[in-house]
């Protein structure tokens, strides 16, 4: 499709000049009204082609995923347009005068992204983001049932990162991938040393298991699952022994990619875990065309079930859905003796939280599952009315 500048000149000559030619799937916008010369753009179909017009939300979603610099340049362009709009029109939008300082906002922004962005390849190339792990306990006897894996940074001059702020940071670049494939890399070196210890504790460790969670930007992505198997293959780590999480909300938004993902998943063996239940939305109808075999309760339905609040039927009904769906329950961010007693009278399956344990790195996690004692959930029992409980 070729975009054509149309411009009259003084003696009504029109003159065209090709602006761009664009393909399947590319944005045809207006961005040739932004200045005050009297020009305007029109779109010259080469080809037979459809044209679907688009909402705010999806030109905000689609520059969300651009490169920093066009996302700058846009934003700029976005911004002298409206400024050039309300001096046009002095009772709308911002005045016109802002609109530089607005622009240098914008690029320092975009700076800070890029220096992000390089930082992250950094970090990912040399392994600077390492795998936490934080404890997943059998509810009814306490024994120790695996771990999730939670990303964290060490910066080597910024100190500690959050995921909340580079997770999001990677998926807006397009590298959530190489987050899941440092991860799993790293996983499967530390799976066979906390299997090795768990054999030494047999009575109190069952099952070992560990939690990959992976970004809902990825669930287009076929060859992720081949990459993930070609690794646990290399390293001799059956892929049952990993659970890969997806939030529930990225399921619901994604729903008709998931599915081949998810299914390719459970071929290869990888268990699937639905994440943040409660927080996405779904239906009955959507949870059970997954192929997901455990539902992971979010905290905010979680916190409080001690207390016999509104939280208490909304998780029983959690309970229900999973079971009538043949899936396992794991209970998120539980932090109080009362919830975790609760939960083990409701007959939930799995219990996680800083009640039991927050993520610790992979020497920490080895020495949690050479001494871990299943006999403690005893002991939590006894102790209601405590409000934080520990194990680790
Ligand atoms: P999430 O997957 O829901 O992970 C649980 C988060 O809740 C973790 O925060 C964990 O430290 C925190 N948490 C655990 N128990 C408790 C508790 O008892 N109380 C409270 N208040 N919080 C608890 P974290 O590690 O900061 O991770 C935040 C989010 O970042 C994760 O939420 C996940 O969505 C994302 N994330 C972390 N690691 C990865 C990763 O490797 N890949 C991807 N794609 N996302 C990740
Ligand atoms: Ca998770
Ligand atoms: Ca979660």
């Amino acid at each position: 499709m070729q975009i054509v500048l149309e411009r009259i000149g003084a003696e009504s000559i029109s003159v065209e000049r090709v602006l761009a030619i664009r393909g399947p799937g590319d944005i045809v916008g207006e961005m040739a009204i932004i200045d005050h010369a009297p020009r305007s753009a029109s779109v010259r179909a080469l080809e037979d082609c459809v044209i679907l017009p688009i909402t705010a939300d999806q030109l905000e979603r689609r520059m969300a995923s651009a490169n920093p610099i066009v996302r700058m340049v846009l934003n700029v362009i976005l911004n002298r347009f409206r400024a050039t709009l309300s001096s046009l029109d002095p009772d709308g939008g911002a005045p016109a005068a802002s609109f530089f300082l607005q622009d240098q906002r914008l690029v320092d922004a975009a700076a800070d992204e890029l220096r992000l962005e390089r930082d992250l390849d950094r970090a990912l190339e040399r392994e600077e983001i390492i795998p936490y792990y934080q404890p997943i306990v059998r509810l009814h006897d306490g024994a120790l049932a695996g771990f999730e894996a939670l990303a964290r940074w060490n910066h080597p001059i910024r100190g500690f990162i959050p995921p909340s702020t580079f997770v999001p940071a990677l998926e807006a670049c397009g590298k959530s991938a190489e987050l899941t494939l440092t991860c799993m890399r790293q996983i499967v070196r530390d799976l066979p040393l906390m299997l090795g210890n768990a054999l030494s504790n047999a009575a109190n460790v069952e099952g070992l298991k560990v939690n990959l969670n992976v970004s809902g930007h990825d669930l287009g992505d076929m060859r992720l699952i081949d990459r993930l198997t070609a690794i646990a293959d290399q390293a001799g780590v059956p892929t049952h022994l990993v659970h890969l999480e997806l939030t529930e909300s990225s399921l619901v938004q994604n729903a008709h990619r998931t599915t081949g993902v998810l299914s390719a998943a459970r071929e290869r063996g990888f268990g699937v875990a639905i994440d943040d239940f409660g927080t996405g939305y779904s239906t009955m109808v959507s949870v059970q065309s997954t192929p997901a075999t455990v539902l992971k309760i979010d905290r905010s339905f979680v916190q409080g079930v001690g207390d016999g609040g509104i939280n208490l039927p909304l998780v029983e009904n959690m309970l229900l859905l999973a079971s009538s769906l043949g899936m396992q329950v794991v209970a998120e961010g539980i932090e109080s003796a009362a919830d975790a007693n609760a939960l083990i009278d409701l007959g939930c399956d799995f219990g996680q939280g800083y009640a039991f344990g927050r993520a610790q790195p992979i020497e920490q996690s080895v020495a949690l599952v050479r001494r871990w004692e299943r006999a403690d959930i005893a002991a939590w029992k006894r102790r209601m009315g405590d409000t934080t409980v520990s194990v680790a």
